[in-house]
């Protein structure tokens, strides 16, 4: 026999940009094939009284879950993280050279080492769920057992990718280039959509192998991540680099670089991409890329980010290019997507920019979904879509008469000093109708 239950709490949905649902009511849940539930039915009882509510729970007539006195929002896509940077978070950020080569790639070195990769997996996830974050787009080391270990523990739906280093690394962490290409080959065709051809970015894939991984991953539907125009040496650096090489002597900008290696597409996500020129944006819309905003990990020192520049999100928006939020761990210093909405708001507010907490929350959701072709049955809540849910801790006393923007700015104002404390709003996590934190 089947089971079905009903999810009873104040449902927070978003629905676009500008558009959030927020009111009384219950999800309805059917279990399908595998004990996995979907919601089959959202229920609205904002307007029945005590007694009108206890007789429509009773006609519906199955297991009640009542978190009442909780919110209920669909869990977090974080579309840009390196889960191998875990232990980097906390570290000096005032350069970006030296925050990479002091500490950041010894961190991702450590990670050759079979067990203390399987370890370290098991607790990064954990972590990860319970922060409220059940999907996105991950960055794992060249390692190879480390992206099979990070592919058995993430629970949601993630693509993941081993980052391709060719050249100008440190020599630990120096791939041979036909040893990183099999890698690929290997993993594009077990993994699929799941896997994610990562050249760590221009600077340190030689152009061959972009070209070499990005066919192969548009030959297994794969998606395509890399790092764009976070800083401006970086820009430099790349430019000069690149036009040595033969057939890039003329590269007017880093965008046409990966264009020119096969690497942008509808399946591609571009991180950071902050200081762009207008022919780069036209190029990154007309190959229908998707660009990820990190705003904690380019927010200013003092925010212990790198100081990276303000992502034009307006811009990006007139050229119609999808767009999401990243943590980028470890140069942003905070796992939970609650405190990246936190700094895309302020900083944005700071320069004098109209944002909302609605838009921050649709960037930290259903935009990633749509972004990696899974809106269908993840992002938000909406019939035949998977039971993917948090309970989230009510910051008011009494929520009635609350809109949308009001709850966001509550929940994220209250841990906006103590930024380390944002899990302690996730209560339980449910995945496919299933308790799993
Ligand atoms: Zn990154």
């Amino acid at each position: 026999m089947k089971l079905n239950k009903l999810i009873l709490g104040h449902i927070l949905n978003p629905l676009s940009d500008k558009k959030c649902e927020f009111f009384y009511g219950a999800l309805y849940l059917e279990e399908g094939s595998e004990k996995e539930f979907k919601i089959k039915k959202i229920y609205n009882f904002s307007s029945l009284g005590i007694q009108d509510l206890k007789e429509e729970i009773n006609k519906i007539n199955c297991e009640v879950c009542d978190f009442s006195e909780y919110i209920l929002m669909p869990p977090f896509f974080d579309m840009h993280f390196h889960w191998v940077q875990d232990h980097v978070r906390a570290k000096p950020k005032d350069s970006l050279l030296e925050w990479l080569t002091k500490y950041t790639f010894p961190a991702e070195n450590k990670f050759k080492n079979r067990s203390y990769a399987k370890k370290e997996a098991r607790q990064f996830f954990r972590k990860l769920l319970a922060g409220g974050t059940l999907g996105g787009a991950i960055y794992s080391s060249i390692h190879a057992h480390a992206l099979e270990y990070a592919f058995k523990e993430a629970r949601g739906h993630f693509v993941i990718g081993d980052v391709v280093m060719t050249m100008n690394s440190p020599a630990f962490l120096s791939q041979k280039i036909p040893q990183a290409r099999a890698q690929i080959k290997k993993f594009a065709e077990k993994f699929k959509e799941r896997y994610c051809f990562t050249p760590r970015f221009a600077l340190a894939t030689d152009p061959e192998t972009m070209k070499f991984g990005s066919k192969q991953a548009k030959k297994n539907q794969s998606f395509i991540q890399s790092h764009l125009s976070e800083n401006h040496d970086e820009i430099r650096s790349t430019l000069s680099l690149y036009r040595e090489f033969r057939g890039f002597g003329h590269v007017e900008n880093y965008t046409e670089i990966y264009g020119k290696c096969g690497v942008l597409g509808a399946k591609t996500l571009m991180g950071h991409a902050i200081h762009l020129s207008e022919s780069e944006l036209k190029l990154l819309a007309k190959t229908k890329t998707a660009l990820v905003h990190c705003p904690t990990s380019n927010a200013p020192h003092r925010e212990q980010g790198l100081e990276s520049g303000l992502f034009n999100f307006k811009r990006v928006e007139k050229f119609k290019i999808p767009w999401a939020l990243g943590s980028d761990i470890g140069a942003g210093p905070h796992l939970s997507m609650f405190d990246v909405m936190r700094s895309f708001y302020y900083q944005n507010l700071r320069a004098g920019k109209a944002v909302s907490f609605v838009k921050a929350l649709y960037h930290a959701s259903l935009a990633g979904a749509e972004i990696l072709g899974v809106e269908k049955k993840l992002g938000n809540f909406s019939k035949n879509k998977e039971a993917n849910f948090l309970v989230i801790k009510n910051p008011y006393r009494n929520l009635k008469n609350k809109n949308p923007e009001q709850i966001l700015k509550k929940l994220i104002d209250k841990y906006k000093t103590q930024r380390a404390q944002y899990p302690l709003h996730v209560k339980n996590v449910f995945y496919r109708g299933k308790k799993v934190f």
